[in-house]
């Protein structure tokens, strides 16, 4: 099938418009997900919703259940939601990485058996990937999968799994080989997070938050079916899952359903923030606000340029480390003229209440996680230079030496 044969991007966007409108709860006011407990049943119920509609996957293949649309009928979609509301918890990691990464790596039965379900709202799914002794050098991972017949034994922990307590499979990177460098001897699995021998904690952070989780393995059953691509290429498959992340997180994933709430608040916030506060005047303010709108507006077309170069060959995989470096600067930016601009009630003032409309002290205590999530800022610097810009490599002590042999400590 071409293009050609697709329905028109303008016909799609007027049948979701009248279907949005008899179908989807309006949004309630001041709609924001808030990530909690009851978030999740209802996110699969809108989900549900979605697929009975007719507009859930719309950009997955029609053969797993999706409606093998562009990315153009996506955001199309993705204008005619806002005010909806909409399943938004299932966007990321479920959708826009995890299912990704199973459509470019996972074995048939794999596809079949889980994008149809996530697509229907019937499964969440997470990433088993960072470690407690770091997430940045994630190949240097120690969980660690023994083969034991046609099954493997899983032992180890994985710590920040966002939402790992609500979903129902993960993607596991495990060391499989320790007598090879450490990026030749990992191997993916897709696993069920609640499987005999996984312990799920929630981790509670200084916002009230706990969507983060630890989890414990202790001789967790695998089937060999578990294994996502080759035994030992795993890092083929957490490139892709990485390459997912950075696009979706830098905002430029075709595989979300509806628009996801910007970390850190629109620039109409800023602007309502600024006329509560009765500075609309102020030199500095304005300069602020208008900095935030020229970020926005930069990052939007970033989004499109870069995902359409990385689409067409034009980009390598790795230029999504640019919409993830720039998103986290345009929300570290936004963020902190938010506390410019609120000041002192920023801190003081209680989320929700009144003097304190937009939440902005919660936003700015949040914005770290911009910086780390999907890799961190310094790390996105790193594959800019030496992947995109040809800069020398970083120097690694424990490159082309058999990872048991790696020196660990001081
Ligand atoms: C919102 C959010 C969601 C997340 N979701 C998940 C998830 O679902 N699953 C999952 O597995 N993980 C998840 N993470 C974890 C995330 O992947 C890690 O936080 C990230 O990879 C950094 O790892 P770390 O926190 O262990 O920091 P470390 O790796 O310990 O790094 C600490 C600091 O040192 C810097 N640093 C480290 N190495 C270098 C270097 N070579 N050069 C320059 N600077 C360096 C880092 O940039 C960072 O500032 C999430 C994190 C956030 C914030």
């Amino acid at each position: 099938m071409t293009t050609d044969d697709l329905e028109s991007v303008e016909s799609f966007r007027a049948r979701a418009r009248t279907w949005l409108k008899e179908n989807m709860p309006p949004a309630p006011d001041g709609y924001r997900w808030q990530g909690d407990d009851a978030s999740w049943p209802r996110a699969r119920e809108l989900q549900k919703i979605l697929y009975a509609g007719g507009f859930a996957g719309i950009c997955f293949p029609k053969e797993y259940g999706g409606l093998g649309l562009t990315p153009a009928h996506q955001r199309a979609f993705t204008e005619e939601s806002l005010g909806y509301e909409m399943p938004l918890a299932l966007n990321v990691p479920t959708f826009s990485i995890c299912a990704a990464t199973i459509l470019d790596m996972g074995t048939e039965e794999q596809k079949r058996a889980h994008i149809p379900a996530v697509i229907k709202g019937e499964e969440v799914l997470c990433q088993f990937l960072s470690e407690p002794n770091g997430g940045s050098d994630l190949a240097g991972l120690t969980t660690r999968a023994e083969r034991d017949g046609d099954t493997w034994i899983l032992n180890g922990s994985k710590i920040w799994s966002t939402f790992a307590f609500a979903a129902d499979y993960a993607l596991c990177l495990a060391r499989t080989d320790w007598d090879v460098p450490k990026h030749r001897g990992l191997t993916m699995f897709l696993m069920p997070v609640h499987a005999e021998g996984v312990t799920i904690q929630r981790i509670k952070q200084t916002n009230g938050s706990d969507e983060f989780c630890q989890e414990f393995f202790e001789n967790v059953v695998l089937p060999a079916d578990a294994v996502v691509g080759e035994v030992n290429d795993g890092w083929t498959v957490a490139s892709r899952q990485l390459f997912h992340e950075r696009t979706a997180v830098g905002g430029g994933s075709p595989y979300t359903s509806g628009a996801r709430p910007r970390s850190g608040g629109e620039v109409h916030d800023l602007l309502d923030l600024a006329e509560r506060t009765g500075q609309l005047d102020d030199l500095r303010v304005r300069e602020d606000i208008g900095e935030a709108k020229a970020m926005r507006l930069v990052e939007e077309q970033m989004i499109a340029r870069v995902s359409q170069a990385i689409k067409t060959g034009a980009m390598p995989g790795h230029a999504g480390s640019l919409l993830r470096l720039f998103h986290a600067e345009t929300v570290w930016m936004q963020t902190d003229a938010a506390l410019r601009i609120a000041g002192a009630v920023g801190v003081t003032g209680e989320p929700g209440r009144d003097q304190d409309p937009t939440d902005v002290g919660e936003d700015f205590i949040y914005r770290q996680a911009s910086g780390l999530g999907g890799g961190s800022t310094e790390m996105a610097r790193n594959i800019i230079s030496e992947r995109l810009l040809g800069m020398p490599r970083e120097q690694a002590a424990d490159r082309d030496i058999p990872f048991r042999q790696v020196k660990t400590g001081r």
